[in-house]
């Protein structure tokens, strides 16, 4: 089974109303164990609603999504949950990391929300931290770290479960471009080193090129690139 698999998925806003629109037309997409792949689109496009589906925060009006083999459409909203607390990592364009904790806990805690004891959970942190280099910023609030770091910081966390599946929504967006380079870089370590699978959405056709597959979201559909 691909690790993500989403099957005529189908999404309106305002269905029914005047200012109805359809956003997703039939998109189709396996991501296979391993496998990185570009999600490219246009600003307004839709990315941001087909991620949303594919991580389970949003529900599609047709189609099916199946994460690692189970289809999850008609589960129920607890199964759903369990699915993307264990299952999936997300990254934003903005870390999103908690700004009264340190880099340890904001890594820390998603693990002690599902359950690591806290010795573990602390030693899984600082060998993430490590392998992005920041074992230096383990006792650093967000504030007072770079935003390469924090972004870093941010990919940690998506790992802290050691989810089968990253869905990234323009991860280096917010960087200068060199930056954004040796981000991205130590993002693709971490991904390569897991066996992760990922989807990762970016306008930048260069990092879009370093994936193993890149896929343009057009008119609601996926078309590749
Ligand atoms: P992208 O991430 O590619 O910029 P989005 O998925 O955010 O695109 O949005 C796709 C389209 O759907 C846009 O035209 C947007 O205005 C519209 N849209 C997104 N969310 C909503 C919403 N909650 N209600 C109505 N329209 C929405
Ligand atoms: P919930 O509070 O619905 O149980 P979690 O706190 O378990 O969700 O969140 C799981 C993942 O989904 C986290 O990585 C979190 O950042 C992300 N997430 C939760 N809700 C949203 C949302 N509305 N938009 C974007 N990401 C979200």
């Amino acid at each position: 089974d691909p690790v993500l698999r989403l099957s005529g998925i189908e999404k309106f806003y305002n269905r029914g109303k005047p200012n109805e629109v359809q956003v997703l037309r039939g998109a189709e997409l396996d991501v296979k164990r391993g496998e990185v792949v570009a999600l490219v689109a246009p600003s307004g496009a839709g990315k941001s609603t087909l991620l949303h589906i594919a991580g389970l925060l949003d529900t599609a009006d047709a189609g099916e999504v199946a994460i690692a083999g189970e289809v999850l459409g008609g589960k129920s909203d607890r199964r759903r949950t369990i699915v993307r607390r264990q299952e999936v990592g997300f990254v934003y364009q903005f870390h999103h990391l908690l700004p009264e904790f340190t880099a340890l806990e904001n890594i820390t805690l998603p693990q002690l929300a599902n359950g690591v004891p806290p010795k573990e959970a602390t030693a899984r942190a600082r060998d993430l931290l490590a392998s992005v280099e920041l074992e230096g910023r383990a006792a650093h609030r967000p504030a007072a770290m770079s935003g390469g770091e924090q972004q870093r910081v941010a990919f940690c966390r998506a790992m802290a479960n050691a989810p089968k599946l990253l869905l990234a929504d323009e991860p280096t967006g917010n960087l200068d471009p060199t930056t954004s380079d040796r981000v991205f870089g130590a993002l693709m370590t971490l991904v390569r080193e897991t066996g992760l699978s990922a989807l990762i959405a970016t306008h930048n056709l260069e990092l879009a090129g370093r994936m193993d597959r890149q896929v343009e979201l057009r008119e609601g559909q996926l078309v590749p690139l």
